[in-house]
């Protein structure tokens, strides 16, 4: 496995491939979500890209940027046992040079949900994303539903850019207790860990109200609120019941909606979420 943090290098790797590439973007510290994402993405393509770079500009001021947990040396192991051929793994610097002044801004959709949330947030994905793109040029890339709005936002870059790569979604992973997999979850203390569980708890009960016949979005969403709220360590900053192409609120949930949370537990923020009609 080669580690680049260059971007001729990845280019000069890059034009030495004949067959396919596949694209896994990560901002390290892997768990099993990471990893599904690269066991796919290396049984579909005859040579596999992973990125490892904590992306500044899609933090706000106030978030966890200098304190986002990093292994460098864990991932690289978890990902040359997962068979990937290249993992590049720029500085800042060499993403972000001094003079860097070209942003890819996203339209309608960042500005909702997670867009509302954390402004800018999606400027910086996109753009991080779209370079990540043009430096690796793989014929797919690969994301997960866990970041759903995310994927909406590249989907559509992709789309409105005419950026020549396959769109590969795959679904969340859970720990067996149902909490989603997440780099932040190492955030937790163990009192906080355990209230974690309220979100999955919350999509499931949504789902089951839904499967039998409640379509009301407002009685999904207040459902959902109710019963985190019962959870002490649990700050609930929004809960959505959207369109799943546009992620604009709606009034009755249609099978596909996406019905998406975002809670504080702490210093942390959560997100997860659940497709009606689809398994948790
Ligand atoms: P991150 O390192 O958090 O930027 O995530 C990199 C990629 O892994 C993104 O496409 C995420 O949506 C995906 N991912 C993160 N957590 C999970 C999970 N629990 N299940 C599936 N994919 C995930």
């Amino acid at each position: 496995m080669l580690v680049e943090p260059t971007i001729a290098g990845v280019r000069r790797w890059r034009e030495a491939q004949p067959g396919s590439v596949g694209l896994v973007p990560t901002m390290g510290f892997l768990h099993a979500g990471h990893l599904s994402l690269v066991a796919r993405a290396r049984a579909e393509n005859a040579r596999l890209c992973a990125s490892i770079f904590v992306n500044p500009t899609q933090f706000g001021p106030r978030e966890d940027l200098s304190t986002y947990p990093r292994d460098m040396e864990g991932d690289l192991a978890q990902l040359e046992r997962a068979g990937v051929d290249l993992v590049f793994t720029p500085d800042a610097v060499t993403m972000y040079p001094p003079d860097f002044d070209t942003w890819v801004e996203p339209g309608a959709i960042a500005t909702l949900l997670e867009g509302a949330a954390r402004p800018g947030h999606f400027r910086g994905v996109a753009t991080v994303v779209l370079k990540l793109f043009t430096i690796t040029r793989p014929d797919r890339a690969y994301f997960g539903q866990k970041d759903a709005q995310q994927l909406r936002v590249i989907q559509r870059m992709v789309a409105d850019l005419d950026v020549p790569v396959a769109i590969v979604p795959l679904p969340i992973v859970r720990e067996p207790d149902g909490l989603a997999m997440s780099s932040r979850n190492a955030y937790l203390s163990p009192a906080e860990r355990q209230a974690a569980l309220v979100l999955s708890r919350a999509l499931a009960l949504a789902q089951s109200r839904w499967q039998a016949g409640e379509t009301d979005a407002a009685a999904l969403r207040q459902a959902v609120c109710e019963l985190i709220a019962a959870e002490p360590l649990a700050q609930t900053d929004y809960v959505s019941v959207a369109d799943g192409e546009g992620l604009t609120e709606l009034e009755r949930a249609a099978p596909g909606a996406l019905l998406s949370l975002a809670v504080r537990f702490g210093k942390t923020r959560l997100i997860d979420n659940v497709v009606l009609g689809e398994s948790l």
